[in-house]
């Protein structure tokens, strides 16, 4: 073992196991550890770094807003912060935007826009939020709790109340929660991600954006890992034919950088006043510089292109030697191995110089956008290799 992984793990809380590699450095889809080894990166950080390792665009957008001002807190206006929020609505229709630092910082925000929204309009009763079983939302205290996956509740109790999880795809269980009255807003990710790459069917999300329009619920979509062009759209929900209240995005958003959006449309535009909410490095201008390099070459072409790679990917992998199924949208993959475990999977692409990630028990893919060919079909093919062997 490398001194600097015997120095991880001595120091740095145990919340992740890692695999045993240290990496160093990279360039676009490829990276490399500090043995030299090369690897294709079918990750990309958790669908992070949308534009691939060091992108040259992106890092020359950071640099040069870095050598002008890195932070200066929200008390004053700065550029990169608002021509990102001004190109968020343009893209989206979406009125007004709340940065964050993350995902789940995105999400704490949509609940609290849900809660104000109701809370003002029918009282503190109507302050549920509901959220699918299987979801993943974050890891506070209030986003674990909209998570509709148990295991991540049982050591955490009490968490915050006011979540309810139902079952995607079951309209009549969602209307018997929403006919109670005290709903404040649905929040639902299009693909359930760390839920294991399940893409949620276009009925029952139309359903639900009905039935969140009849009892005067926000319908807030989770965009945090679907978003910024990941499923071949500017955001999932696009495809969906629906119009949010609210989307929450983060992960690809930055490039790398942390950051977190929360949008807010035209029903709960005026909701946020001065001293509901804030953050202290929300919307600074480095992360809103890289953000905004990305946000500008998600055009046609680039989400073409995200959408033939998905296709390419399934394709290959679909009836493959020990693949039982191929599910997600664009570059939002989950391959179910017909018997062997997803991890066993993962550790021999990792063998063989490939980065994947798990879902699950599935083998989860989310490369950068703009992965060439080129890396895209050799990192297939070993990939394939894996689950056959
Ligand atoms: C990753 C993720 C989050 C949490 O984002 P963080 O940046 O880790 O807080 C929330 N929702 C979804 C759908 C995610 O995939």
């Amino acid at each position: 073992m490398s001194k600097l992984i015997e120095k991880d793990q001595a120091f740095v809380a145990s919340t992740y196991a890692r695999f045993p590699v240290a990496l160093t450095h990279g360039k676009g889809s490829l990276v490399y550890d500090e043995e030299g080894k090369e690897y294709i990166d079918m990750g990309s950080g958790i669908a992070v770094t949308a534009f691939g390792m060091a992108d040259d665009a992106w890092r020359a957008a950071v640099e040069s807003q870095l050598s002008k001002l890195q932070h200066t807190s929200n008390l004053y206006y700065t550029e990169p912060c608002a021509a990102l929020a001004e190109m968020l609505c343009a893209r989206t229709g979406m009125k007004k935007v709340f940065f964050g630092n993350s995902g789940a910082e995105a999400n704490e925000c949509a609940i609290k826009v849900a809660r104000k929204y109701a809370a003002q309009r029918r009282g503190a009763d109507a302050h549920l939020i509901v959220t699918m079983k299987n979801s993943f939302h974050g890891r506070t205290l209030t986003t674990l709790a909209a998570t509709g996956q148990e295991h991540y509740h049982e050591l955490y109790q009490p968490l915050t109340p006011g979540f309810v999880h139902v079952t995607a795809g079951d309209l009549d269980e969602l209307r018997a929660v929403l006919a109670t009255g005290k709903v404040a807003g649905i929040l639902m990710e299009m693909v359930q991600g760390e839920g294991g790459v399940f893409v949620l069917d276009a009925a029952y999300v139309q359903g639900a954006a009905a039935l969140a329009r009849e009892y005067d619920a926000l319908l807030m979509i989770d965009e945090v890992q679907t978003g910024n062009g990941r499923t071949g759209s500017l955001y999932a929900y696009m495809q969906y034919g629906i119009e949010p209240d609210v989307v929450s995005t983060a992960k690809g958003l930055g490039g790398g950088l942390p950051i977190g959006a929360c949008l807010i449309g035209a029903r709960a535009e005026g909701v946020l006043g001065h001293g509901d909410h804030g953050s202290t490095f929300g919307g600074n201008p480095v992360c809103c510089a890289g953000a905004l390099s990305i946000l500008s070459r998600l055009d046609d072409a680039l989400l073409a292109e995200v959408t033939a790679k998905g296709d390419y990917i399934r394709e290959a992998l679909s009836g493959a030697k020990g693949v039982k199924s191929v599910s997600g949208l664009g570059l939002m993959i989950g391959i179910e191995p017909e018997d062997k475990s997803a991890s066993d999977i993962v550790k021999n692409c990792l063998q063989n110089g490939v980065l994947c990630l798990t879902a699950k028990h599935k083998v989860r893919l989310l490369p950068a956008l703009n992965i060439p060919w080129d890396d895209l079909k050799r990192a297939v093919e070993i990939i394939r290799a894996a689950f056959a062997e």
